[in-house]
């Protein structure tokens, strides 16, 4: 199952998307998945955590979907995360807009970003909804390409050493 997830990966790192959807999962031991956890329970006590389909949305409001990132490293991935989260509402015809909030490391202020589901959006998901499951379909990863990212991902060892 595609999860919001798997939609930010697709993003951040199609290897890791692959391996994340695989279940090869480093991902525990990962000082920057350790904080994000850390952050959410923090964030737990304002925001109420829905659940469905195998997506988790950090909360909704009348008017809209509230996703919390721990950093505004990868905006983009959240972006299309959001826009993932709209349209499954849209399906079961519920239509809202996104609000990504960012925290930046070590600061207690956040960016806000309204996103919204126009048209051009959906179509764009949609492409690209295609192109994860072709992806995910394949026996093996895509190759790993070194980045400065990787150096802080959790299968950091699994692809370079
Ligand atoms: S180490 Fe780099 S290439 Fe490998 S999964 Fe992580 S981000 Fe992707």
């Amino acid at each position: 199952m595609i999860t919001g997830t798997i939609v930010n990966y697709y993003f951040h790192c199609k290897t890791q998307m692959w391996l994340h959807y695989h279940k090869i999962n480093l991902e525990d031991n990962s000082e920057d998945v350790r904080i994000g956890k850390v952050l959410h329970e923090i964030s737990e006590t304002k925001v109420d955590e829905v659940s469905f389909e195998g997506i988790k949305v950090d909360k909704i409001t009348k008017d809209y979907v509230v996703e919390v990132k721990k950093s505004d490293s990868d905006i983009e991935a959240g972006k299309w995360q959001l826009l993932y989260y709209l349209y499954i509402l849209k399906q079961k015809g519920v239509e809202k807009k996104g609000r990504l909030e960012v925290f930046e490391k070590n600061k207690q202020d956040k960016k806000r970003f309204v996103i919204e589901l126009t048209e051009e959006n959906e179509m764009k998901l949609l492409e690209i909804l295609d192109d994860i499951e072709k992806i995910l379909r394949s026996d093996t990863p895509l190759k790993p390409k070194f980045e400065g990212k990787c150096r802080k991902c959790a299968y950091y060892e699994y692809c370079f050493l």
